[in-house]
């Protein structure tokens, strides 16, 4: 008797190694349709990503026998259509976390089961089922150090579905990638991610093994240095799902070295944010804690403005936010140096912020950005708490002490001597001119002075308190 038809539907897994939906698609031996459908939320930056990650996995999937479909609209209209084109008995997906996912599965499921057509969703996208890993009381964590532990004592099993070795594809009408304009095109702003980026699968594991065989080992403290290349840039990768969480998880503990502890524990800090995701889904908006949504923010459009183009006058903010336009990523400590800045000194709403990394972010992540916002904000779980404010002077001084980071990126103070790099407004007149900086043109003066913002925020906080 020959096997029914099974869809598979890429969603945030873009491999076929460790890849479980893909792999009980293909394990009943019989015809598999390969489906990727437009997940029309992703921001620019993600887009462009999403267009080279597609095309690679397009190439990875034709040798084998299998043919990626693309389709676009609304998956609840698309996927049961796809599935009665192709006499689909069955659909494959990775089990989604973002509330909208979430929200579309119950009602494809529903859809489907009326058609007598099985979904499956499969456990893929991080290294535990959301509900595995509660307190005793059964309840979900809300502190991360506890959550880490437990997901330390839970142990992830080591058990990697294999890359199928041929696939039994099915021909569909799909779209042209090209025709969903991924790619920017007037002006195309993205030669910088292509300098700096290879989408796709093989591109993630060659970016593990660099690694894996070089910052891993002294990743413990190397990782807060954003002038040196001391962390695995894995993110987008992560994120687009071209490496299975629970690979990357045991490629890490067999590794030697210092590194590994603070890289495991890195990567719970992701599955975490996951997990705040499913219990908050209005993350990406809503503070987690309510006390905040009457914080009096002060929206400035045009302070956002020269927080956006890196244009703030504090050297290290503008490193990060000119990293963050020409690369499409940012370091991690100069992403809660930049995030401070603007829900602190700048009293600018944090979810400003998220929608401007939202969009310009290759590694964009409804959880790990709502998360990190709202933790940099001090409203979210877990978070720092408000009154600890980054300063930002200190922190490019002590991160980037010999400032190879501020002068890749703010090439117009690259001539000013370390000890002022990160505060050009105390220089001394003849340094600033030894140097060819004239505050005001060549390069902004601060838009707020640093301890004034700190106190109005304080004094932000302590009108919420009161
Ligand atoms: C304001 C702000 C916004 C952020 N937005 C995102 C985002 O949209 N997408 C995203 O993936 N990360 C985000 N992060 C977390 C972190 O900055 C990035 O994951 C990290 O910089 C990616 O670089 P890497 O791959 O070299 O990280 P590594 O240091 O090599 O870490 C390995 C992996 O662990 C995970 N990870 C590391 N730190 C964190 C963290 N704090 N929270 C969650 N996961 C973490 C990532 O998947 C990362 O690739 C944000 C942090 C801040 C402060």
């Amino acid at each position: 008797m020959s096997q029914p038809v099974r869809l598979m539907w890429f969603r945030g897994d873009l491999r076929l190694a460790d890849n479980p939906a893909l792999h009980a698609a293909c394990a009943a031996g019989g015809p598999v349709a390969l489906v990727y459908v437009l997940d029309e939320r992703a921001g620019a930056a993600s887009r462009w990503w999403l267009h080279q990650s597609l095309t690679a996995l397009s190439r990875e999937i034709e040798p084998l026998g299998g043919h990626l479909i693309l389709r676009r609209g609304e998956p609840l209209a698309v996927i049961p259509a796809l599935a009665a084109e192709i006499g689909a008995g069955a659909v494959h997906v990775a089990r989604a976390f973002e509330p909208a996912h979430r929200a579309l599965d119950r009602a494809l499921d529903a859809s489907l089961k009326t058609h007598g057509i099985a979904l499956h969703r499969h456990q893929s996208l991080s290294l535990f089922a959301p509900e595995r890993i509660l307190t005793k009381t059964g309840t979900p964590y809300g502190v991360f150090t506890p959550f880490a532990k437990a997901c330390q004592e839970a142990g992830i099993p080591d058990d990697a579905c294999p890359r199928p070795a041929r696939i039994q594809g099915v021909q569909a009408p799909g779209d042209d990638l090209a025709s969903w304009a991924l790619l920017p095109t007037r002006p195309d702003w993205a030669g910088g991610l292509r300098a700096e980026w290879q989408p796709g699968e093989a591109g993630a594991q060659q970016r593990l093994n660099a690694f894996l065989a070089g910052p891993m080992a002294a990743y413990a403290t190397a990782r807060d240095l954003p002038g040196r290349p001391g962390t695995s840039k894995l993110s987008p990768h992560i994120h687009f799902g071209e490496i299975s969480p629970r690979r990357l998880w045991h490629a890490a503990t067999q590794a030697e070295g210092q590194g590994t502890a603070t890289f495991l524990k890195e990567l719970l800090w992701r599955e975490f944010s996951l997990h705040l995701l499913w219990q908050h889904p209005t993350l990406r908006t809503r503070p987690i804690r309510p006390e905040f949504e009457h914080f009096p923010w002060q929206p400035d459009p045009s302070a956002l403005q020269a927080w956006q183009s890196g244009r703030t006058g504090v050297p290290i903010v503008d490193a990060g936010m000119r990293e963050l336009w020409r690369t499409g990523w940012m370091h991690n400590r100069v992403r809660m140096i930049c995030a401070s800045y603007l829900v602190k000194h700048l009293l600018i709403p944090w979810q400003a912020g998220e929608a401007w990394f939202w969009d310009t972010l290759v590694d964009a992540d409804e959880a790990a950005n709502g998360a990190s916002w709202q933790w940099v904000a001090g409203c979210g779980a877990d978070a720092a708490p408000y009154f600890r404010i980054f300063n930002p002077v200190l922190q490019g001084q002590k991160f980037d002490p010999e400032g190879q980071y501020v002068r890749r990126f703010v090439p117009e103070l690259a001539r000013l001597p370390n000890a002022c790099l990160h505060a050009p407004w105390l220089a001394p007149p003849s340094v600033l001119a030894a140097a060819g900086v004239r505050l005001g043109t060549t390069y902004p003066r601060p838009q707020a002075e640093l301890a004034e913002g700190r106190a109005r925020a304080l004094a932000a906080f302590a009108m919420l308190k009161g």
